[in-house]
């Protein structure tokens, strides 16, 4: 950990040869998602400030194909073997290469970049992150699986590589703006926001019986499956505090969750004189990215801007840790340490897969996580994993005995009775 908060040191990414800026060259990492998109979108318009040098999905070879298109991408990985023939033959007549199998999206990470932007969802981009920081790329992460699966491994290998991983999550970039490079004894808590999500003002029975379509009506942000359900019930809150916690080198008891159904305050860093910085922007995943892809300069970029009187009102309340359990869950795994973020993140996985298969019910999602957590801590299996090998060693295992929890209907309360 450094002054910087534990970020590493900044690494001059773009290169000024005779006098004019070089542009700088990027590798996306699940490009065929919601922040893919929009990092794609944004180095689209950006006028050749970026080349894009390699693209990697997960499972649909037409959507890779066309954004390694649209990017001039020099090589396309899909994670899923099975879709090889079809992004090779959705890419025949191009120059870009392709490949697939998860060793391909080690090898997109692994392609000399500038910059490798972690945009994969869940603990699939750990391996690929992980490949692309110990090579020495700067890391744009969104991916905050990766923090809260290995979070040690990950800043301790940023720190040995003497890199840089940026934050793209809305709260820690707007954080990490409003910090301004001060030291960690200057500060004396950060706080992160949350929408609060579509459950926000629903009763804890109501919240108990909700669907998969009402989980994943974000009132104020479009993003993928897996995050839209994790923010419906503040678990994504859970596993932004850890990741915080990793990424800015701070300890859990100065990390504190305000709910703000607004989303135009994204985090607060509050100063030993009393002073306090807010990051703010309105609602654009955009805004974050384009910081990240250019830091340390500034873009000018066709994101959403903040119009603050016509927001009007900002409104702050405490969370609701009865109604939203999973949140105490997730700040408790943090407290109590022991590779507990690892098992949590492995076991929501499992849970949010089971609850968008109509499997278990919402309110199973923070019990299935919760027993998983208790489960290791009785069994003597829950220890801090001392690397990314270990991390997802851990992860492997969790995921079984989580799976092995869902069939046997085995849930503390018999509430996976209330399956349907
Ligand atoms: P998404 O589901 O829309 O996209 C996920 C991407 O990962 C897709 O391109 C998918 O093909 C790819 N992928 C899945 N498995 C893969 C694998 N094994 N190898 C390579 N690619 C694989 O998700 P998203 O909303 O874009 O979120 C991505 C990450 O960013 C998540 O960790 C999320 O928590 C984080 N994040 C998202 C937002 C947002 O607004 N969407 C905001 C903050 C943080
Ligand atoms: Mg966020």
């Amino acid at each position: 950990m450094n002054e910087r908060g534990g970020m590493g040191k900044v690494s001059e990414v773009r290169s000024e040869a005779a006098g004019t800026k070089a542009s700088r060259s990027v590798v996306i990492l699940g490009a065929t998602g919601s922040i893919g998109q929009s990092t794609a979108a944004i180095i689209a318009g950006a006028g050749g400030a970026f080349t894009v040098e390699a693209v990697a999905g997960g499972r649909d070879p037409i959507a890779l194909a066309k954004v390694a298109r649209e990017l001039g991408a020099s090589f396309a990985a899909l994670a899923d073997p099975a879709g090889y023939k079809d992004l090779k033959e959705a890419l025949s007549g191009t120059s870009i290469e392709v490949a697939a199998g998860p060793q391909s999206v080690v090898e997109a990470a692994l392609h000399p970049s500038d910059m490798v932007v972690g945009a994969i969802a869940g603990t699939a981009g750990v391996e690929p992150t992980f490949a692309a920081l110990s090579a020495g790329r700067t890391v744009a992460l969104a991916n905050k699986e990766c923090l809260v699966c290995a979070g040690p491994a990950f800043m301790h290998q940023a720190a040995v590589q003497g890199t840089r991983l940026l934050p793209v999550d809305s709260e820690h970039n707007a954080i990490f703006q409003a910090m301004n490079d001060a030291g960690l004894d200057s500060i004396e808590r950060i706080t992160l926001t949350a929408s609060g999500g579509p459950f926000r003002t629903w009763t804890s029975e109501a919240i108990a019986k909700a669907t998969p379509e009402q989980a994943l009506n974000h009132p104020n942000w479009s993003m993928g499956p897996k995050i839209t359900v994790d923010s419906a019930g503040l678990m994504n809150k859970g596993l932004e505090v850890i990741e915080a916690h990793y990424l800015f080198g701070i300890e859990a008891a100065r990390l504190d969750v305000l709910v703000h159904p607004q989303s135009v305050v994204h985090g607060l860093v509050h100063f030993t004189d009393g002073s306090v910085t807010a990051g703010m922007a309105a609602p654009d995943m955009k805004v974050p990215i384009a910081h990240c892809l250019s830091y340390p300069e500034r873009l000018t970029t066709a994101a959403r801007r903040l119009d603050l009187a016509a927001v009007g009102t900002l409104t702050f309340e405490r969370p609701d840790f009865d109604r939203f359990p999973a949140l105490r869950v997730a700040l408790d795994a943090l407290r109590t340490g022991q590779g507990l973020p690892t098992i949590l993140n492995a076991a929501n996985e499992i849970a949010v897969e089971a609850f968008l298969g109509k499997r278990i019910s919402f309110h199973d999602i923070a019990r299935l996580v919760e027993q998983a957590c208790d489960r290791a801590l009785a069994d003597g299996i829950a220890r801090d994993p001392a690397s990314v090998t270990e991390a997802l060693e851990m992860d492997r295992l969790i995921r079984e005995r989580t799976r092995a929890a869902l069939a046997e209907n085995s849930l503390a309360q018999g509430s996976l009775a209330t399956m349907h």
